[in-house]
Order: structure tokens, then sequence, then C-alpha cells
């Protein structure tokens, strides 16, 4: 038996190096995994420019109290440069964005602004009012998103803004995936007494996705043997493989069997709830995930083992979720010597975060996943929890 944590180790250590880097237009990184460090080329904002519609001035200009009447000789809009320079006593009007002209420091807002014809009387104001900085939001030179980094909507309007068209991000984990077993059927197909319909190739191929993966799928395979070994090794090709079922002790659980004939396989007894047997190893190049049947099994065994490995493959920086604190409303029983984990449904209340079980916590019971929002992570040395004892919690 080992633990979660020798597992994860034991799974990442394999993992020596994310895919290869590709090129990719702005528009289709979204999500995706950068593999550069990138450089600003320039500063952002290029030019000192006004944060307001208003005027610029010379903080000369500014009356330190009442008013002062100045002359209003130019306007500009966004994107237009004055090509002059302000004297004494005068103000141009600016829009929002557009650089600040020679000679002016700083702007009025044009609602603190008295208009009389093509003058304007102005209050006093504290010098640089209004001015966003040249190189205020991201200076030349410096990093400004680290190899690594998943590309959200921020990063990509970031990179837009440093004149990129294309940015280099790690090509996504292609991972074969498929059910196992003779009972499983597919969704929409008639199902006769004694058949199921595959869960996990939904559950797992969304969660492969969800890591950054990309799925082909390879189906539902009956157990027998050699069209077990047919398959898999048509998924070899893949980066990963990942395939529920058949890994615990019945007669007909091959895939363990059938790995160690066309692959190598190290196979481990989890010290976790839900825990069962999970396969690990590799089939030609790929690493081999054998996850449990049991759909609510093979999730967790998925985020615990499979979404770690698909991080570190696809280049992230991070490969764990964050965990916080929450106040258990509920006893939850807990054995000691495992790491169990509940299904949660965490709520902000009275000023606190709090968490309850979902109710019927078997590893087959998937509407516990679907009803909550959170895993309740609780710790080997751990024994039973009572109600207001705090326990750590992960976001799902
Ligand atoms: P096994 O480890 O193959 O014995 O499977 C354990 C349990 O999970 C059995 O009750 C299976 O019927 C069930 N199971 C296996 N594969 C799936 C699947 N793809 N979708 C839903 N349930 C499954
Ligand atoms: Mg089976």
């Amino acid at each position: 038996m080992i633990s979660v944590q020798d597992g994860q180790n034991r799974v990442l250590t394999q993992i020596a190096r994310p895919t290869a880097p590709e090129i990719l237009l702005l528009s289709q990184a979204r999500a995706r995994v950068l593999a550069e460090d990138v450089t600003a080329p320039f500063d952002v904002p290029p030019t000192d420019n006004s944060a307001v519609d208003g005027y610029a001035v010379a903080s000369a200009d500014i009356p330190s109290s009442g008013t002062r009447e100045l002359a209003v000789v130019a306007e500009l809009p966004a994107g237009a440069v004055f090509d002059g320079a302000l004297a004494a006593g005068q103000a141009i009007r600016i829009m929002t964005g557009a650089p600040i002209p020679r000679g002016a420091d700083t702007v009025y807002p044009q609602e603190v602004v008295e208009k009389l014809g093509r003058t304007i009387r102005v209050p006093t104001l504290r010098k640089a009012a209004n001015v966003r900085m040249r190189g205020e939001d991201v200076q030349a030179g410096t990093v400004v998103i680290e190899r690594g980094t998943v590309l959200r909507p921020a990063e990509l309007g970031l990179l837009a803004s440093l004149g990129r068209v294309e940015v280099l991000a790690y090509r996504r984990p292609r991972v074969a995936l498929l059910s196992t077993g003779d009972e499983v059927v597919e969704p929409g197909s008639p199902r006769k007494p004694g058949q199921i319909y595959d869960a996990n190739r939904f559950t797992l191929a969304a969660s492969i996705e969800s890591a950054g993966g990309e799925v082909l799928d390879l189906g539902i395979v009956p157990d027998l043997r050699d069209e077990l070994r047919a398959r898999l090794l048509e998924a070899s090709a893949a980066d990963a493989v990942v395939t529920s079922g058949g890994v615990s002790v019945g007669v007909y659980d091959l895939v363990k069997e059938v790995l160690d004939d066309v692959g190598a396989i190290d196979f481990w007894q989890v010290a976790m709830q839900p825990g069962r047997p999970l396969a690990f190893g590799r089939v030609g190049t790929a690493h081999f995930f054998g996850l449990p049947g049991n759909p609510v099994a093979s999730m967790l065994a998925f985020l615990l083992f499979v979404r770690p490995a698909l991080h570190k493959l696809g280049g992230r920086r991070r490969l764990f979720g964050d965990t916080f604190e929450a106040r258990a409303t509920e006893a939850m029983p807990k054995k000691k010597g495992r790491r169990e984990f509940k299904r949660g449904v965490l709520q902000w209340m009275d000023g606190a975060w709090q968490v309850r079980t979902t109710g019927p916590q078997g590893s087959g019971i998937l509407s516990s996943m679907a009803a909550g929002n959170c895993l309740i992570v609780l710790d080997e040395e751990r024994g039973d929890v009572a109600p207001g004892e705090t326990v750590l919690v992960e976001p799902f």
C-alpha cells in the first residue's frame, strides 16, 4: 500500500519533459500553456496619455487657489499626436488615450471645467492628475508572462497589447481513452438486462479536456484479452493512455495482465478512499493510467494522478489545485491511516466557509459528484470529524 503523495511523486518523476512547443495564433491560444517567457518589446502604454476626456495643461498654469482662464488652442482625439508645444496660458482639448502634448503634464476632466467659448475656466488641481504614465502597465525588457502560464483572457489581452500575433505554446497532450467491461454499452444503444451505460468515458473525456489534453476516443473494449491488447497497442501512439475498469482482482479484470504483456506496469494499492487499485505504467512511449471502474473512484483517481501528470506533460508550472480550510457542519466518519475524499458542498455562510457532504458517498454514486462543488480532503492522520471542526477542501 502506498500513500497518495508517494503515488503522485512516482507518476510525476516518470514525466521528464513537456510536449514540444508549437506556434499558435493568439486567437487560437485560449487556455493553452505558454512555452516561452514573453518579454515586452516596448513600454505599455508607449506614451504618457490622458486617462479622461478633458483638457491638457501645463502644471505651471494651474491656479493655486481660485480659478484661471486658459485659451483652448487645439483638439486631440485618441490616436492623434499634437505637433507643436503648449505655450503658457494655453490648454488643449484631449480625449481619453490621446498622448499628452509636449509642454503639458496634467489633465482636467471636462466635468470640472467651465467652458467660455474658446477659453476655459479651471479650478486648482494636483500636478500630473489624470495622466497615465508611459510604462505604468508594462516596462520594456521585463518578462510579462512566464513560460508555463495558462493563457486566460487577461494574458491574451496583455500579449495583444505587446503587438503579438503568435505565441509559442506546448502541444496539447494527446490522451487515448477507453472504457473496459462486457457490461458497459454506449449511451444511445439499447441496454439489455445486466448492462450499464458508459459513464466514465464522458466524465474522463471532459476531465482530460479540462486538464488541457486532447482526447483520442477509443470507445468501449469488452473483457477479452486479444481485443484489449490490440486496442492498447493502437492507444500507444498517444502521449498518455487512460482506461477505466478491469484493474481490480476479479476474474475478468484483464487490464493489468494485458499491460504486463504489451507494456510495463506498476500496480498499486493506494491508501485512499474511495480507494481502488490503480495501474500505472507504460505502453510503448505512452504513460499508462488504468483507473478503477466505479465512476466516482475513476474521477477521483483522475484528479489525483492523471490531472497533475497532464499538467506537467502540457508544460504547466502549477500542477495541483488550491486547497483551503472550511468548517464542517456535520460529523464525518474517517478511518486513520488513509486519505479520504468526500464530495462536499461548500458555502459562504454566517461569515465563514462551511462545508457539508453531498450525502451517500459510495464509489459508484456519481450523483454525489454532480451534487458537489468540492472535495473534502481528510488526511491520513485524521480520525472522525466532529461538527464544527476545520477540514481542507479543494473546489472542483
Ligand atoms: P471493474 O473494476 O471493471 O470491476 O468495475 C467496477 C464497477 O464499475 C462495476 O460495477 C462496473 O460495472 C462499473 N463500471 C466499469 N466501467 C464503467 C463505465 N465505463 N461506466 C460506468 N460504470 C462502470
Ligand atoms: Mg470490468
